[in-house]
């Protein structure tokens, strides 16, 4: 990408930032086939993930621009390379979950799948350091992570989002347990980032209750490519 005369922005775990054409305003996002978990503790690679992640949050950006979600998505430029607004992102993990999973498990001591009554939405400090720590709304104000109005703006697209994502995966023989959203801020607008996949998302076949996800991959099981392959699949409809 450097020869193409590309300027690295930034590079994280997932993906490459890449200044598109010397204003900054735009950033080309790399999607890279290195997997972490456990906050970088374990290291991998998933075969042909990148292609497959960059394809699914293609469609996903999509699928909510048809339901009057914006974000920062303009086009897609390669198999796993997409054009995006560069926004001012909140240092902010936004995690919206249905089912009881991971965390959330383990904090209230239920066991994993049970159907939550409503959606939660929990609010998570961007921070590898300090191992992305639990915030809430007053933390936002206090510590100056972006306007308090726009991060509940966020929070409330949020659970929007929820009910598109929900009823497509439903649909598509699977349930949404939870996931992790980025949003940041163009020209004063509050609008949707980074990515949708099965990286950042839990999804689970209704029928068998087999994880589609990266879970597969935290916990070694095997047919971590076709997961991705499968959530591509359904998503490539779009
Ligand atoms: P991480 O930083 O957690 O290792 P990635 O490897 O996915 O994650 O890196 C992508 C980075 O790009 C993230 O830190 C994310 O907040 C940031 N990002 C995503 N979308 C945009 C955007 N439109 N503008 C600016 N930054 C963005
Ligand atoms: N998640 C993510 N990035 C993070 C933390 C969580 O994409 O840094 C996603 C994760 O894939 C899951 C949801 O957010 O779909 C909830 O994750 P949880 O808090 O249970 O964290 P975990 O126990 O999996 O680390």
């Amino acid at each position: 990408m450097e020869e193409r005369g590309l300027r690295k922005v930034y590079e994280g775990k997932a993906k490459i930032l890449y200044d598109y054409n010397g204003s900054g305003d735009k950033l080309i996002a790399y999607f890279k086939d290195d997997a972490t978990a456990f906050n970088g503790q374990k290291k991998g690679t998933i075969i042909n993930k990148g292609e497959y992640n960059n394809a699914i949050s293609v469609s996903l950006f999509k699928l909510l621009k048809n339901n009057g979600i914006e974000s920062h998505f303009i086009e897609k430029l390669s198999d796993r390379e997409m054009l995006v607004h560069n926004l001012k992102m909140f240092p902010v993990e936004f995690v919206v979950r249905n089912y009881t999973a991971g965390s959330l498990a383990k904090r209230m001591r239920v066991e994993e799948g049970v159907k939550l009554l409503s959606p939660v939405v929990e609010l998570y400090f961007k921070n590898d350091e300090l191992g992305d720590p639990m915030i809430n709304e007053t933390y936002v104000e206090a510590f100056d992570l972006g306007k308090i109005e726009d991060v509940l703006e966020a929070k409330d697209t949020a659970i929007k989002i929820n009910e598109i994502l929900k009823n497509f995966f439903d649909k598509n023989g699977l349930l949404l347990v939870d996931y992790k959203l980025e949003f940041g801020v163009l020209n004063g607008k509050t609008m949707l980032a980074d990515e949708i996949t099965p990286d950042t998302m839990r999804l689970w076949d209704k029928v068998t209750l087999e994880k589609v996800d990266k879970d597969r991959f935290r916990r070694d099981l095997d047919g971590v490519e076709d997961a991705y392959k499968r959530i591509y699949n359904i998503t490539s409809k779009i």
